[in-house]
């Protein structure tokens, strides 16, 4: 899943997006409304970490404007502490959620992942069985076989992927852009190495990985 984070405060937007790598999400960030609406139109956002106040507009206006151009990216709000109005402003403008500041970064971790889940049409089950592979999206755990899978961010942020789409391609560009960030640099076969991983744990036993030479990969169902 890809993220984006729109906060000003920096000490607290490298919180954010080490809180949202940690579980294998991709992370871009910005600090301005302007850019908001900018990255939001352009890429197709898991979920949206908006803070309300920001230097060159207020989160709310950037949330209307995100609506009214037809954005549906599920947003969760980040409030100032104990500002009632501006929950209830945020909810009215379109937000799906919302968080107020100070907050504990596993309960944005939990919030993130419900409305990612929500953002991808909604269909997405919490909790998917393939074979012997159970993945619980709420929980963030995996097992094959009641066997606990111990698998990385990027590796848990791949299986994520594949396994919403159970025995179709998923492409490489696709997978790409679920677990790196624009930002920062990939070597080539970065992609292939994660894969490989995950195919290790998820035998015996779990469902195969199939390659699609220069396209992409198939979890087996
Ligand atoms: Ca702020």
């Amino acid at each position: 899943m890809r993220i984006l984070v729109v906060e000003d405060d920096l000490a607290l937007a490298r919180g954010l997006v080490a809180a949202i790598r940690a579980q294998g999400g991709a992370v871009d960030h910005v600090d301005r409304g302007s850019a908001a609406l900018r990255e939001v139109r352009a890429q197709p956002y898991a979920a949206v970490v908006l803070d309300i106040g920001l230097p060159d507009m207020s989160g709310l206006d950037v949330l209307r404007r995100m609506r009214a151009a037809g954005v549906r990216t599920p947003v969760l709000m980040l409030t100032a502490l104990g500002r009632l109005q501006d929950r209830i402003d945020g909810l009215d403008a379109g937000a799906d959620d919302y968080l107020a500041k100070p907050f504990e970064l596993d309960e944005l971790q939990a919030r993130i992942r419900a409305l990612a889940r929500r953002g991808r049409g909604g269909e997405l089950a919490s909790v998917v069985r393939i074979g012997a592979l159970t993945l619980d999206r709420a929980r963030g755990e995996a097992d094959v076989g009641g066997a606990p899978l111990d698998l990385r961010p990027r590796e848990w942020a791949v299986l994520d992927a594949l396994a919403a789409k159970p025995g179709e391609l998923v492409t490489r560009e696709r997978l790409a852009a679920e677990i790196f960030d624009y930002d920062s640099p990939v070597a080539p076969n970065a992609l292939d190495v994660h894969v490989g991983r995950l195919r290790r744990k998820l035998s015996p036993g779990g469902p195969a990985i199939r390659t699609v030479r220069g396209r992409g990969y198939v979890l087996e169902a």
